[in-house]
This record gives C-alpha cells, sequence and structure tokens, in this order.
C-alpha cells in the first residue's frame, strides 16, 4: 500500500489545495493531508477550524486522513511511514521553492519520494495568503475557497 502526504498550513484551504488531494488521492492508495501546526506563528485559522474544514472539504474523498503535526516534516513523515510526500507547484518560485525543500527532506528520510503535481490553470493563481488579503480588505474569495470556508469565514467576520 502507498501512502503519500501531502503537508502544507491549510489557512485557509483553497480549492487549489482540495484539486491537488483529489489528484493525488486518485493516484496513490491513502492520502495523508497534514496540517503544520507552527506554533510560533499567529494564525489566520486556527488549528481547530483548519482541520475541521478540511475534513468537511473532503468528505468525497474515500481513502483520505485528515491530521496534524508539528516539528520536523521528516521526523513525521518517518512516524507515518510514508512513501510519498506530494506537493502542487503553481509556478517558478513554488519549483525553486520546493527544490531547496526536497534536499532537506531527501538527507533526513532518504527512501522517501517527492511528487510534484502541477496546478490546473484555473488555480494557478489561488493562494492561502491571497485569501487572507481577499478577505481583509472585504474581497470575494466566492468560487477559490470551499463554500465551508467561506461559511466559516463569513461567521466569524474575520478580516
Ligand atoms: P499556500 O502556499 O497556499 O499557503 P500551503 O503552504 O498550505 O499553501 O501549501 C500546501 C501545498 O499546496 C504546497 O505544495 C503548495 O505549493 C500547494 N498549493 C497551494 N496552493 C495551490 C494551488 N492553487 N494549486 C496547486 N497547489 C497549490
Amino acid at each position: 500500500m502507498t501512502i503519500a502526504l501531502c503537508p502544507g498550513s491549510f489557512d485557509p484551504v483553497t480549492n487549489g489545495h482540495i484539486n491537488i488531494f483529489e489528484r493525488a488521492a486518485g493516484i496513490f492508495d491513502h492520502l495523508i493531508v497534514a496540517v503544520f501546526n507552527n506554533i510560533r506563528k499567529t494564525p489566520f485559522l486556527t488549528i481547530e477550524d483548519r482541520l475541521s474544514l478540511l475534513q468537511e472539504s473532503t468528505r468525497h474523498i474515500n481513502n483520505i486522513t485528515i491530521d496534524a503535526f508539528d516539528g520536523l516534516l521528516a521526523d513525521y513523515v518517518k512516524d507515518k511511514k510514508a512513501d510519498i510526500v506530494v506537493r502542487g507547484l503553481r509556478d517558478q518560485n513554488d519549483f525553486f521553492y520546493e527544490t531547496a525543500q526536497m534536499i532537506m527532506l531527501k538527507r533526513m528520510v532518504p527512501d522517501v519520494e517527492m511528487v510534484y503535481l502541477m496546478s490546473e490553470h484555473k488555480y494557478s493563481y489561488v493562494s492561502s495568503s491571497a485569501i487572507r488579503e481577499l478577505v481583509r480588505f472585504k474581497g470575494n474569495i466566492e468560487g477559490l475557497v470551499p463554500d465551508c470556508v467561506e461559511k466559516t469565514i463569513k461567521e466569524k467576520s474575520i478580516h
């Protein structure tokens, strides 16, 4: 059984992320989506909100588990016995960033393979930081994030 891991901040999860999960879950036997809980940063959404929004927006994917981790990704990969780390690539910036991340991870877990899925064109400009910026200035996020994310942000009237 091939276990793939998709780590990220998902603050908040976007339709670009969901598209990567759907495609990765179609390729590998099991997909773990793991929220990096960076205790040194003040997040936009709490870890609890991010986890429950990920649960809700991935209900249609059968072979997926939602989890959280802190500390080193390498330790978490070993702990979960993951074979593959999946990352989405939007552009050259993601590519350069991922190159350094990949070298560091392979140094610590030589057996793990990294698999990169190119973003679908319609999501290539969608990022969590752009969503946070839109929310801050009361811009329209409809169609860019799952409905439950839009609803939660509205309810909490975060800005
Ligand atoms: P972000 O960069 O949006 O803050 P994360 O840190 O949560 O996102 O990233 C998790 C993974 O999802 C990374 O591999 C990132 O490159 C990828 N990703 C983020 N947004 C998209 C998108 N719109 N299309 C494809 N992959 C994406």
